[in-house]
């Protein structure tokens, strides 16, 4: 059966003013009041369904809010100038001070430091947790705890988390399940495990042209408007809030992300059994010698595959950078953080997005020095790709010629 959220999406239409096939771009910070009693109404917190100030709500924001709540099925969705504007919004929505968070050990670097060197000032506190093991989940729980956090496919290292048995747990607790699907947009439906509250970076994937910074927050009809609150809404307060702009261009990318994201899974799955088979350390989800293969298949819309993003150890740190350095000369992609690009991206996450976390920590959980973390784009000719990544591979001896495959 196929998934919903894609006919969703394309279900969703929209005029510009003048007939337009997309909708008109709003260009306005402020609005006008036909009658200043609307105006008093909309401050007392009578805000639905009405245009105030664009920090509060604009039309091509709430488009774009509307195509994300399609594709995450959720009632609602607030759109955030970035990934982390997204995620410090729900923080600060759902945690006083004192409270606690129980959250996944393996998370993006910047959501790692928020919660470990930020939160802790409001003594919000976290608890790192290895997700995978449901057991060390739910006895990390308190009675202060206010959420469960984690992604559905994890930065950098590709654990899966089980979102259905995580929604169960947060369930019993009465606290919500919040996670971060910025991996696996599509191939995972979070809201449809049962999780409550979907958080994307709409940096990577789902604008997939790497020329902006966005984020969204998809949950209840409730929990959205609580966010945008003039009064207490920690989305509305913090400011965070997306140009017009640059909404109506991610809407426009949103268009062929279904296509995007099946040839960035093909492409990955192709590479990921190649390198496998030449005896390189590879860590993918659709390999059955992944961990959270069976998790990732009970939970997997099937036609968008398992992702675009795969990581190779090559070994150590230095091998790691001069084999960057040769597929950028080689072009085969670029040496740079992010991921969704449309090139393949590349970058060794111990030294760049994930050195918030100490070495011993990053010991601990397998991130090792060797690793590449790789976002693999929609080449055409992925064999082609292929074997000139393993040219480069064999030129630095980290693969050896007698022992990989035709
Ligand atoms: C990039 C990223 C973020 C942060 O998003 P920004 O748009 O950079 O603020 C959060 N979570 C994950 C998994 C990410 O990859």
């Amino acid at each position: 059966m196929k998934s919903k959220a894609a006919q969703k999406l394309q279900d969703l239409h929209y005029f510009g003013e003048f007939g337009g096939v997309n909708p008109s771009i709003s260009d306005s910070s402020t609005y006008t009041f036909l009658s200043a009693k609307t105006m008093f109404d909309t401050f007392e917190g009578n805000t639905e369904g009405c245009y105030l100030y664009s920090r509060h709500s604009s039309p091509s924001n709430l488009y774009l809010g509307e195509a994300l709540a399609a594709l995450e099925q959720t009632e609602s969705a607030n759109v955030y100038a970035s990934g982390m504007g997204a995620i410090t919004a729900v923080i600060m929505q759902l945690c006083n001070a004192n409270d606690h968070i129980v959250t996944s050990r393996t998370i993006y670097g910047g959501t790692y430091a928020l919660m470990k060197n930020f939160l802790p000032k409001f003594n919000i506190n976290s608890s790192f947790v290895d997700i995978t093991k449901l057991e060390a989940v739910a006895a990390a729980i308190t009675p202060k705890t206010k959420m469960i956090y984690c992604e559905a496919v994890s930065n950098p290292l590709l654990e899966i988390a089980d979102i259905t048995a995580l929604a169960q747990l947060a369930k019993q607790h009465n606290i919500p399940l919040v996670v971060d699907n910025t991996f696996s947009p599509l191939s995972i439906s979070p809201a449809s495990l049962g999780a409550d509250i979907v958080i994307h970076s709409l940096t990577k994937f789902i604008n997939g042209t790497s020329d902006c910074v966005a984020g969204v927050v998809c949950g209840t009809t409730d929990f959205c408007l609580s966010l945008k609150d003039v009064n207490d809404g920690a989305g509305m307060l913090f400011g965070s809030t997306l140009d017009s702009l640059r909404a109506a261009s991610i809407l426009k990318n949103m268009r062929t992300l279904h296509i995007r994201i099946k040839k960035h899974s093909e492409n990955t799955h192709y590479l990921a059994n190649k390198f496998e088979a030449d005896g390189l350390k590879v860590v993918y989800p659709g390999l059955a010698s992944h961990p959270g293969h069976e998790t990732m298949l009970k939970q997997l819309n099937p036609e968008y595959g398992f992702g675009g993003m795969m990581t190779l150890d090559v070994g150590s740190l230095d091998k790691a950078n001069a084999l960057m350095e040769l597929m950028q000369q080689e072009n085969l992609g670029y040496l740079a953080v992010s991921l969704g690009f449309y090139k393949t991206l590349f970058s060794a996450p111990g030294t760049s997005t994930s050195s918030e976390i100490p070495i011993e920590e990053q010991e601990e959980m397998g991130l090792t020095d060797g690793l590449i973390r790789f976002s693999i784009g929609l080449d055409h000719d992925i064999e082609h790709t292929y074997n000139a990544m393993k040219s480069c591979m064999l030129k630095l001896g980290i693969l050896d010629s007698s022992t990989v495959t035709a």
